[in-house]
């Protein structure tokens, strides 16, 4: 779990806050849905956040329109991330919820340049299960979609 959540209402959160301009951010780019602007925490130099204009806490809370609008400008960051600092790597994460590991409840998404040795971690403990639990699996969301 991360040490801090930031779970403000609307409005009144760190993003909501950056979003008005009521506090400072170095912005990349901004349109009718979306703001990109420079993580605080600069994991690799580059690393930028894409989020909804609007309060929405999590994926779930975004509308079809602002998810697919934050990926299409995550698309376009990522082209200038690669012309301007050319990291060998880059990785999109998403974080919903304290236990998905997000600390800021304003949807976002990292675009992050990545490098040999850079530190950074996820932990991917893969189960296999039969392939009977996978159609399971798919049938009880295929149910759902
Ligand atoms: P999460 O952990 O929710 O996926 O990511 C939240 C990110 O927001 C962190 O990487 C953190 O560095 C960044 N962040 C938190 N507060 C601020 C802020 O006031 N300004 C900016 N630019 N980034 C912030
Ligand atoms: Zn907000």
């Amino acid at each position: 779990m991360p040490m801090f959540v930031d779970t403000s209402p609307p409005g009144q959160c760190i993003f909501c806050r950056l979003v008005a301009n009521e506090i400072p951010s170095a912005k990349v780019f901004e349109d009718e849905l979306t703001v990109a602007f420079m993580d605080i925490g600069q994991v690799t130099p580059g690393h930028v956040l894409v989020a909804t204009q609007r309060h929405a806490a999590t994926l779930l809370d975004t509308t079809p329109e602002e998810a697919a609008a934050v990926m299409r400008t995550a698309h376009r960051v990522a082209r200038a991330v690669q012309a301007a600092f050319q990291p060998p790597g880059l990785t999109l994460l998403q974080a919903n919820g304290a236990l998905g590991g997000q600390t800021v409840a304003h949807f976002h998404l990292h675009v992050v340049p990545r490098h040999e040795g850079d530190g950074i971690a996820l932990t991917w403990p893969r189960q296999e299960p039969p392939s009977a639990v996978l159609a399971s699996h798919a049938e009880r969301l295929r149910a759902a979609l």
